[in-house]
């Protein structure tokens, strides 16, 4: 497969932008080589500078779960594109948007937009600091909740530890303000609350981990989470990547979950800019300029973001049988990828809700971070790699979820298989 105009153009990037790239994973790093400059999608494929076509797992990191360059999507957007791109001020489509948020998720009293997932849960963290008036949170361990300073942080020594920072430029300090637990660890939680409770003021949780690759919550470790509110911690449900992806009210409605706050973004903007943070009247009014806590942005529910997301989810609701069809779509791909490895010998694990999956190259269970790490990234070098050349994108990290559109086939899946058959 040739990649001539990419590789050229990504070695001109690196003279101007940091790696050559806006986002570290795309890169290609975890998996060496060179990424092809994406420049059109149509349905569930891609097709690059040099004209290869590519079947798409990535889709843009989960917002595109009607796949590429959906017809009725493109024109909401070409539609309210023709008033005029952003006017900083009210738009009715906030509006309308705010209130499909609240039929997915109908707890939810007040949405807040914002421009990115990142801007949510850090947002989502200020406002249960300061309805609690307590500093500390609690994270998990692999979950990722964007890149605000309190959140990239790692475990300490000992189980139950103070964050030290995992990127440069954190504060110490800061990062002190995070308690960092063993996801699927219910045990270790229930021990925090007992002994921090009441100086914790939220606990945030990915409640399906896409961002480790796909680890699934235990009852249990759900059960514990939802302790947390005898302590008047507030549950923040990172739902960016999974809101309305595994249901229309996400994981959620398909675990029956009760959180405090809601963050969504990805599927929520349908490919443009969008996130939102959302919960109840009492603890959203202290948001300014209603009460004390303060945010804003100039891009926030920018009318094209909102007029995709909207397009998005009008077409998610009226078709409940799109979840029924990537569920299916789902368990043909985990059985047929774990057919074709283990006709190979090749240990794996693959982890799966819905439409988000993650092979793992190693004897299961994976159900915590740690074990997720025992994968054998060198054979997922060769996973990825034979797929690319037999024109599959498959997420160039073994850490990262895959993802199925609605404009996926059974066919398309099905040459997957075969293409990793040959690859291996
Ligand atoms: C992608 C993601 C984020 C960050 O969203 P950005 O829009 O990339 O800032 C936060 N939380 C979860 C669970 C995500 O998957």
């Amino acid at each position: 497969m040739d990649r001539t105009r990419s590789e050229a153009l990504f070695q001109e990037a690196q003279r101007h932008i940091p790696g050559g790239v806006s986002s570290p994973v795309r890169a290609f790093r975890a998996v060496g080589g060179t990424p092809p400059y994406l420049v059109r999608g149509e349905g569930a494929y891609v097709y690059d500078l040099d004209g290869n076509r590519y079947l798409d797992y990535v889709l843009s990191w989960g917002p595109l779960i009607l796949g590429h360059a959906h017809p009725e999507v493109l024109r909401r957007v070409q539609k309210t594109m023709e008033g005029g791109l952003t006017f900083g001020a009210p738009h009715p489509l906030e509006v309308e948007l705010a209130k499909k948020v609240k039929r997915a998720y109908p707890w939810v009293d007040l949405v807040r937009f914002v421009s990115s997932g990142t801007e949510a849960t850090m947002s989502a963290l200020r406002l249960a600091r300061g309805y609690t008036g307590r500093d500390l949170i609690v994270k998990f361990r692999g979950n990722y909740h964007g890149h605000a300073d309190g959140l990239l942080v790692e475990a300490g020594s000992g189980a139950l530890t103070f964050g030290v920072p995992n990127s440069a430029g954190v504060p110490e300090t800061y990062a002190r303000l995070t308690l960092v637990l063993e996801y699927n660890d219910a045990e270790s939680l229930r021990e925090v609350l007992r002994t921090r409770g009441e100086e914790i003021a939220a606990i945030i949780f990915e409640p399906v981990v896409g961002n480790a690759g796909v680890l699934v919550p235990t009852e249990a470790f759900l059960q514990a989470l939802h302790g947390a509110k005898e302590y008047g911690v507030l549950l923040i449900a990172d739902e960016v990547m999974t809101g309305f992806r595994l249901a229309f009210g996400g994981a959620t409605e398909l675990f029956g979950l009760k959180p405090d706050l809601v963050t969504l973004g990805k599927v929520l903007g349908g490919g443009l800019p969008a996130a939102a943070y959302a919960g109840r009247r009492e603890v959203m009014e202290k948001v300014a300029p209603l009460g004390p806590v303060y945010q804003a942005g100039t891009l926030s529910g920018n009318p094209l973001a909102m007029a995709s997301g909207l397009a998005t989810l009008e077409i998610l609701e009226a078709n409940p049988g799109h979840y029924a069809y990537l569920e299916d779509l789902g368990k043909r791909l985990e059985e047929g990828l774990s057919a074709v490895l283990t006709e190979k010998g090749i240990p794996h694990t693959v982890n799966r809700v819905g439409s988000m999956l993650t092979v793992f190259f190693t004897e299961g269970p994976v159900r915590t971070f740690a074990e997720a790490k025992r994968t054998d990234t060198e054979l997922f070098k060769r996973f990825f790699h034979g797929l690319l050349d037999r024109g599959v994108y498959w997420p160039p990290s073994n850490f990262e979820a895959a993802f199925l559109s609605v404009a996926h086939t059974e066919e398309d899946l099905d040459q997957t298989l075969e293409a990793l058959r040959h690859a291996l």
